[in-house]
């Protein structure tokens, strides 16, 4: 019966997937896909000894690795030959048919970073960076997180798959919305963050990105015949292959499926730079050959960035909800990439200078894919004075603070209307409170009346009061209400992460909320006990207890308290039992966890856990140089789990 049900997840884990992949949007929304997720966890938890390594959650390595390795490619990852013009694309296909009756593949050239793949006998065993096109670094436990990668697959022997590592627009407008929510800088394009992503030391947090892998090309005995043939076994492997023309020989219909994903990119849910072109007969690329650093069987045409040149007409100051005062540009309105543009981002007042811009000049825009658009450079200088910083904050007039060590200016009055704003907006946000029918046109007439200042003057609003505002009437008001209502028991994570404490975003409230089970207990913590929680560093553990010293946010707390708000989780782990009868042994260095958190955590759930394996031992749990323990459970066919499932233990159950 679980075995049906576990074997029954794995094939709807693995096909949502696969499906998310393909489109870069889910099937499924990511509530019911972790509902799905935890079922297995929870069952696997029940029967270790029913998992099978090729589970979805077997996906998540865990070894820390001290640096990467280096890895020599066998056939160096060279770089390509880029045209910007397509002219001199027509004439490359034109040119290369001196070799004899040849054709060509188009195919999407991603936007993201070069892998490959090796797999022996069907495992996947190592991923590997271009790097410098012969050494690259060895990357293989992060990607072991990415879950469109097969990690078997049906081919023997030797294979190598070549690739792009992603990352989808989605995920990225959804990583920016969380860094923003933590009050940290957002990213800047997928790309950058897809290579920062692959080079991070934890595969936790790798996992955590959702990036994706698109093949392009296979590496194997007996498929030195045709690339689109390759292309063709890939996908049949189980790859998601980089979409692609049919082999022609002819320059017009390759020409005409650049230019059709030269016009349809900006809908594509994945980066798209260019178009890569190669000869399909893989057999004739010695004969072919090489330039001194690129094969001269393929060529690269790149999309010229959408840019250019307008005005700027004003330079305005947004504030955030901890003060940040951000510069951003407002343009006599110019058409790019489709879509019309009127706004740029100048990141930080220091950028302002770098540019030597001010308003009134005429500047270089550029827009590629979805990302805002930014200024890129004076066009034509009209100006003669320096833009000059704002002294004053453009919501409170109060005047502005420039912070030690960073670039940006702060408005640091509390009772700031622009950061109240954006601290209520925050509050009663989907990810935090869940407040419905506070829209932002709501909070902004609350506030100019004086209804409100604090989130805790929301849950003291009446009907009386809310029924004669504009476009609300006696149901909005009544729904609104209910709202508020239901959101006093929204629990504790939900509380902590809207309060909008510096650097704590919804993951790491989610952390604190399960280890301490109430605010009290947590506004109470020395820096030192913060840090010792899981996932806490000493930013964030300083952050959390400047935050709890400061006297407003305590009375806010003890407001929202005495107004009936639930500051207590109440499915605390205590009441979890879910492993009670088994026994556990750990062994090896974990990477997030230490001896003593492990054993809490096991024990916590009503686990035992003993210093050596016997036959009664239900699984060891190994960590890094695991020695004798690790040979004695293999020897007595005891399961043997990475750290992840300790990872999977401090998850939350669903309701
Ligand atoms: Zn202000």
């Amino acid at each position: 019966m679980s075995q049906t049900r576990m074997n029954e997840l794995y094939r709807k884990i693995a096909y949502y997937d696969a499906t998310y992949y393909g489109t870069g949007r889910s099937e499924i929304s990511d509530y019911h896909y972790d509902l799905l997720y935890r079922e297995l966890v929870e069952l696997e938890q029940q029967y270790p000894h029913l998992v099978s390594p090729n589970s979805p959650t077997q996906r998540i390595g865990s070894d820390l690795t001290e640096g990467f390795l280096k890895y020599t490619h066998a056939t160096p990852m060279l770089s390509i030959t880029n045209t910007y013009s397509k002219e001199e694309l027509e004439k490359w296909i034109h040119d290369i048919q001196k070799y004899g009756a040849l054709s060509c593949i188009a195919e999407l050239k991603m936007d993201g970073v070069a892998c490959a793949l090796h797999y022996q006998d069907g495992r996947f065993i190592r991923a590997v960076t271009r790097g410098d096109g012969t050494r690259g670094d060895c990357i293989t436990e992060n990607v072991r997180t990415i879950r469109t990668i097969p990690l078997q697959i049906d081919a023997p022997g030797f294979l190598e798959v070549r690739g792009e590592i992603l990352m989808s627009y989605p995920r990225f407008h959804h990583l920016n919305k969380e860094l923003k929510e933590n009050g940290q800088p957002p990213m800047q394009n997928p790309r950058n963050t897809a290579a920062g992503t692959i080079k991070l030391l934890s595969p936790q947090k790798v996992a955590r990105r959702g990036l994706d892998f698109h093949a392009y090309a296979l590496l194997a005995e007996g498929s030195e015949l045709s690339h689109s043939k390759n292309l063709e076994k890939l996908k049949h492997l189980g790859f998601h292959t980089v979409i692609h023309s049919e082999p022609f020989a002819k320059p017009a219909p390759l020409l005409s499926f650049c230019s059709e994903w030269e016009r349809k990119k900006e809908n594509h849910p994945y980066p798209i730079d260019g178009m890569v072109i190669k000869v399909d007969e893989i057999n004739r690329y010695d004969e072919i050959g090489l330039t001194a650093k690129s094969p001269r069987w393929v060529r690269a045409y790149k999309f010229a960035p959408d840019r250019g040149i307008t005005e700027i007409t004003a330079i305005d100051a947004q504030v955030g909800r901890t003060g940040v005062i951000t510069p951003v540009a407002r343009l006599r309105p110019i058409s790019l990439s489709g879509t019309t543009v009127q706004n740029a981002t100048l990141h930080n007042y220091d950028e302002i200078y770098r540019l030597s811009v001010n308003v009134g000049d005429m500047v270089t825009v550029e827009k590629s894919g979805e990302i805002i658009p930014k200024v890129i450079s004076v066009a034509e200088k009209r100006t003669t004075t320096p833009f000059e910083l704002p002294f004053h904050c453009p919501s409170c007039h109060s005047p502005l603070v420039k912070e030690p060590h960073t670039v940006a200016l702060r408005c640091v009055n509390t009772a700031c209307p622009a950061q109240r704003f954006s601290f209520l907006k925050h509050f009663v946000s989907r990810a935090a409170m869940n407040i419905d029918g506070l829209g932002p046109a709501i909070l902004e007439e609350l506030l100019q009346r004086k209804m409100i200042e604090t989130p805790a003057d929301l849950f003291k609003l009446t009907k009386e009061e809310l029924v004669p505002l504009p476009r609300m009437g006696e149901r909005s008001a009544s729904k609104l209400l209910k709202s508020l209502e239901k959101s006093k028991n929204a629990g504790l994570a939900s509380l902590v992460h809207a309060l909008g404490i510096p650097l704590v975003g919804s993951e790491t409230a989610r952390v604190l909320a399960a280890e301490t089970g109430s605010l009290e207990k947590l506004m109470n913590m020395s820096c030192e006990e913060l840090e010792k929680i899981h996932t806490v560093g000493p930013e964030i553990a300083a952050s959390l207890f400047s935050y709890f010293s400061t006297p407003e946010n305590k009375s806010l707390i003890s407001e929202l308290k005495n107004l009936g708000l639930r500051t207590e989780e109440t499915s605390g782990k205590n009441s979890d039992t879910s492993l009670e009868g088994s026994t556990y042994v750990i062994t090896g260095t974990l990477s997030e966890f230490t001896r003593a958190e492990a054993k809490k955590l096991l024990e916590s759930k009503g686990a035992r856990v003993t210093s050596s394996v016997s036959r009664s031992t239900t699984a060891l749990i190994a960590g890094e140089n695991s020695g004798s323990k690790y040979t004695k459970a293999e020897s007595l066919g005891i399961p043997i789990y990475t750290e992840t499932f300790l990872e999977n233990l401090t998850k939350k159950t669903p309701h």
